[in-house]
């Protein structure tokens, strides 16, 4: 037993050691597996080495190395730079691509990973370096799933909230898209509360157990629209409040920001949006019904 996590140690190979790479490869270490690296700039894989790991000379001999390859580099041209030409030498290897991309560049990467008989998992991180090897830091995994469960305990100690998305290698991309957009429409708003209630001298730390309160309740409303949205029926009811009295709000948000000299355009955005779902006919749905703007823009 060499950790809480696995039960075996695995030789692992680490393609790209930017600030991301540096962080898996020292979570395989620490899990206590053989750690192979290999980084264009040489230098950044010292602190790696003074911990363990083994320096390759060429991506070529960091494959060479381990059945398992990770890479994490900072984009799919640069993947396919380091690791496409390799040909043989990755064949029968497994894979897994932790870089951020497209689901089209990861579909496409997987079916010159079968091309070329390589067993390829395409990966999304959802967390920062530091958060590498917490237990509740997400990691999402897709491919074939008897990969990823042959591989599960050995990226387990990336993340506790190592998590399977199924055969669809374009799924981590369009979940790791979807929840940083959420996560910078939510930054953004509250920054814009935050510029709206300094007018009135509250400072952002005081206005903070309110927004938090006020997320926990967005959460309540996103339950109760998923399950609009998943019922298929587009009836979307009102059982909170309709689209109209959305509006009526939102345009108290505009007119305040106005009349205080805050930017607009966020809370305008929303009008707009709100509108041309009511000009459809949804004014007196749920607030779900937006949904329909972005699966159809008018704009
Ligand atoms: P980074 O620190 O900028 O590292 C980029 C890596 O890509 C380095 O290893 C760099 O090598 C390599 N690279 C770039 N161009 C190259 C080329 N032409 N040939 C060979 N290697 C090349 O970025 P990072 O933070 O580690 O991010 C890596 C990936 O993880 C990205 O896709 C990023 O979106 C994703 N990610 C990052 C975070 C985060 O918080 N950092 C979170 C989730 C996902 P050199 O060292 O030689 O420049």
């Amino acid at each position: 037993m060499r950790d809480n996590h696995t039960s075996v140690s695995v030789s692992v190979s680490v393609i790209g050691l930017g600030l991301m790479g540096q962080a898996l490869a020292k979570a395989f270490l620490t899990a206590g597996h053989t750690t192979t690296v290999w980084n264009r700039s040489a230098d950044k894989a010292d602190r790696l080495v003074a911990d363990g790991a083994a320096l390759a000379a060429t991506p070529a001999d960091a494959v060479a190395a381990s059945d398992l390859v990770v890479v994490c580099v900072s984009t799919y041209d640069v993947v396919h730079d380091v690791i496409g030409s390799l040909g043989d030498a990755l064949r029968g290897k497994t894979v897994v691509n932790l870089t951020s991309g497209s689901s089209e560049q990861a579909r496409r990467t997987a079916a010159w990973a079968e091309k070329h008989g390589v067993r390829y998992l395409d990966g999304a991180i959802m967390i920062t370096p530091p958060g590498i090897g917490a237990d509740t830091s997400v990691l999402f995994y897709a491919g074939d799933r008897t990969v990823f469960d042959t591989y599960e305990p050995v990226l387990k100690p990336l993340g506790g909230g190592t998590t399977y998305l199924g055969t669809d290698h374009g799924k981590p991309a369009l979940f790791d898209v979807s929840l940083l957009g959420l996560m910078w429409g939510a930054l953004n708003s509250f920054l814009h509360g935050v510029a709206v209630v300094e007018t009135g001298g509250v400072k952002a730390g005081d206005f903070l157990p309110w927004a938090h309160m006020w997320l926990d309740a967005i959460k309540m409303f996103t339950a109760d629209y998923a399950a609009q949205i998943d019922a298929g029926d587009e009836r979307f009811p009102a059982d909170d409040a309709t689209l109209e009295t959305h509006l009526g709000a939102l345009r108290h948000l505009v007119e305040e920001s106005e009349a205080l000299g805050v930017d607009t355009e966020l809370p305008r955005y929303s009008e707009a949006l709100m509108e041309s779902v009511i000009a459809r006919g949804y004014g007196g749905n749920s607030y779900a019904s937006v949904v329909k703007a972005f699966r159809r823009p008018a704009r």
